[in-house]
């Protein structure tokens, strides 16, 4: 997706050769056009799927998670990372070890709002080694529902997610594939 691509090279910064900052327009202030954009190109990647059903993850999932479900016309949830006084029914639940924080959390999506009828599409903003994303599979499979597929908004294809989560059968769609990131440059796949 050109607007992105272009995006992350005016003002993604490069942390490190494996770590891109982009809280200019997703990960702390958000560019609403953006993630509009962003969320018609998931809407058209999966429109022919039956989704009845997003899934994210807290917090810089929900942005263009929420896009998508918008132009999909179909509700978007959220795994919590946190607990929460208001979330007391029963949960279903994963370990999720983050690539970004180096800790071992558990993340939550009530029972209430996933069933074994639901089709669901997983967004998520980075895609990197896959630990998320295969937390919120297990999340969603316990639930007994279906996963169309993984969008993705940037995925970091030198760390083996994608390879890991195709193997494994899923479809992922990712906006911007980045190939490497080297003295301080993104290169892109294509
Ligand atoms: P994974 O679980 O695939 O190893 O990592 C994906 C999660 O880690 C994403 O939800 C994202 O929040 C975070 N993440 C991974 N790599 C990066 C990165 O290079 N930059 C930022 N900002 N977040 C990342």
């Amino acid at each position: 997706m050109e607007q992105l691509k272009q995006k992350i090279l005016n003002e993604g910064i490069v942390l490190s050769d494996r770590v891109l900052k982009v809280d200019a327009f997703l990960n702390h202030q958000i560019d609403p056009v953006l993630m509009q954009q962003i969320g018609q190109e998931f809407a058209r990647l999966f429109r022919d799927e039956g989704i009845t059903r997003i899934v994210t993850i807290e917090a810089s999932g929900i942005a263009p998670a929420i896009m998508a479900g918008l132009e999909l016309g179909v509700p978007v949830i959220f795994a919590r990372k946190h607990q929460s006084l208001t979330l007391t029914e029963n949960l279903l639940t994963a370990s999720v070890y983050s690539f970004t924080k180096q800790v071992e959390s558990t993340i939550a999506i009530s029972t209430r709002h996933l069933s074994a009828n639901d089709r669901v599409l997983i967004i998520d903003d980075f895609l990197a080694n896959g630990k998320a994303a295969k937390g919120l599979i297990s999340i969603i499979q316990q639930a007994g529902a279906s996963i169309a597929g993984l969008g993705i908004v940037i995925e970091k294809s030198f760390q083996v997610g994608r390879q890991e989560l195709e193997e494994a059968g899923f479809r992922v769609e990712s906006l911007a594939r980045i190939a490497a990131l080297e003295d301080g440059k993104v290169v892109f796949i294509d």
